[in-house]
This record gives structure tokens, sequence and C-alpha cells, in this order.
């Protein structure tokens, strides 16, 4: 797979998985514009640490469940085509539905579920008239399962696989495949805070386990944003040790 004159948008790409998907883009020669919502000391460093592809690589901040700050984005952009779009930005705030407050149901949809969607929108203008893309979004086996505490999680990761299948359809035959990837669990921020007796059950529930890693969910995105994956559409490729 070699992603040389493309351009790739990974949002949410500063740290954790997202950092590790757009590291790969620039290790097989892709130009990637990484997004993040204001922890700017992670995107500092995410610069730092990526100082041999500087050329390669831009950096903006703005919130995804802003449908006007999206588009804003998309005006902006510095270069012209957008071959690739990963919308990886999600956060989760848990607990169980009786005791949710509104706005943390509110939130979390809005950034996962809506915020795909705002930026999907906006890409699809773009590949259309390009007749080419792909988009890849990242879901979550919670989407399937659900998990107790995860209401507001759960349904919006179910809510990206309706979106992505339903948009696969309506913008197969201008060559744009829409897929979703599903880590299992992966060690990052957004899980550091579970007990450590709770991270011990989980794996013995996993068939390999073990977590896995940031670079394990990356190869996968490659290979469905790579040309050689180009009749794989509508699709969620699970990469969770078996789940
Ligand atoms: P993470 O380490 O917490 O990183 C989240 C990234 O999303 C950060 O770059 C953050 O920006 C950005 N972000 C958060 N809210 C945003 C907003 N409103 N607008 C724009 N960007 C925003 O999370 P992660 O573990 O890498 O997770 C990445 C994706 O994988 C998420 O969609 C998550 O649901 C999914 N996932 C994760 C796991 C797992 O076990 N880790 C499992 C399944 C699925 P800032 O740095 O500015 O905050």
């Amino acid at each position: 797979m070699q992603f040389n004159d493309q351009n790739i948008i990974v949002t949410g790409g500063t740290r954790g998985i997202g950092k590790a998907i757009a590291k790969n883009f620039l290790e097989l020669g892709a130009t990637v514009l990484v997004t993040y919502s204001g922890n700017k000391a992670a995107a500092l460093e995410f610069i730092a640490e990526n100082d041999e592809y500087k050329d390669r690589i831009f950096i903006d901040c703005f919130n995804v469940a802003d449908a006007s700050a999206c588009e804003d984005f998309f005006t902006r952009l510095p270069f012209e085509k957008v071959h690739v779009l990963v919308n990886n930005a999600g956060i989760r705030k848990d607990n169980i539905v009786a005791m949710m407050p509104n706005e943390d149901w509110q939130q979390v949809l809005d950034i996962n579920l809506t915020g795909t969607f705002n930026m999907c929108k906006a890409a699809v203008m773009k590949m259309s008239r390009q007749r080419y893309g792909r988009i890849i979004n990242i879901t979550s086996p919670c989407s399937h399962f659900g998990f107790a505490g995860q209401a507001n999680y759960a349904a919006s990761k179910a809510g990206q696989i309706g979106l992505s299948r339903s948009l696969s359809k309506e913008v197969a035959k201008r060559k744009i495949t829409v897929n979703c990837v599903s880590p299992g669990f992966i060690g990052t921020d957004l899980i550091s805070d579970l007990p450590e007796k709770l991270v011990d059950e989980y794996k013995q529930q996993i068939p390999m386990k073990r977590f896995g890693t940031v670079n394990e969910v990356a190869n996968c995105v490659s290979f469905l944003a790579s040309e050689q994956a180009s009749y794989v559409t509508g699709t969620v490729l699970e990469v969770s040790g078996g789940l």
C-alpha cells in the first residue's frame, strides 16, 4: 500500500488511535491533516514526534459536533482534493441510563455521531466531484453488544454504522467507499479510567486475552483506505481480538 500524492484527513488525529492512524499514513507517503478539539499540548507533541514528515503534516482545531465549524474547515483546506477521511474523533461519558444527565447523552451523540455526519456530508461533496474517495468511520463493538453504563456511547457507535451503510449505497457509483473499523479494547486515554480489576475481567472475556494496540487498528484503516480495497464498501471490520 502506498498513499503518495494522496491527501488524508484524520479527525482526533493527535492522540490515541487517531495518532497511530495518521502516523501510518505519513509512513506510507500521504499528506495528512490531523484535527483535534482543544488539547494543544498533544497537538504540539504530535508535530514534534513527526518532525521528519513536517512538509506533509497539517493541523487544525475545531469541534466536529459543530456543523458550521466543519463547513468552515472544508473551506480552508491546505489542499484541493481529499482522497481519504477518517472519522475517529470520539468521547465517552459513561453512566447508567437512570442516572445519565441529559447533557451527557446529547454530547456523546453530538460528537460521535453528528460529528461523523457533519464531516461525511462535507467530504462527499468534494469526493463526488473527484469521482474517488475513501471514508472510514471508527465505531466500537459496543454498537452491537451494548455495555452497561454506555447507552449513549453504544447508540452513537451503532448510529455510525447505520450512517455508513446508507451513505455507502448513495455514493458507490462515484467510486467512493464508506466503511467502519471497530476496534475492541485499545489502551488509550479514552479507557485509562477503567479500574485494574475491570481491565483484567475484560481481558479474560477477549479470546486473544489481551487488549489491542493502536498500530493494529491503524493497519486495518490503511487497508480500507487503499486503492486495493476498491470493492469493499458498507462493511464493518472488527479489530477486537475475536470479541
Ligand atoms: P482518545 O485517545 O481519547 O483521543 C480522542 C481524540 O478525539 C483526541 O484527538 C481528541 O482531541 C479528539 N476529539 C474529542 N472530542 C472532539 C471533538 N468534539 N471535536 C474534534 N475532535 C475531538 O480516544 P481513542 O481511544 O484514540 O479513540 C478514538 C476513536 O476510537 C473514538 O471514536 C473511540 O470511540 C474509538 N474507539 C476506541 C476504543 C478504545 O478502546 N480506545 C475502542 C473502540 C473504539 P483533543 O486531543 O483535543 O481532546
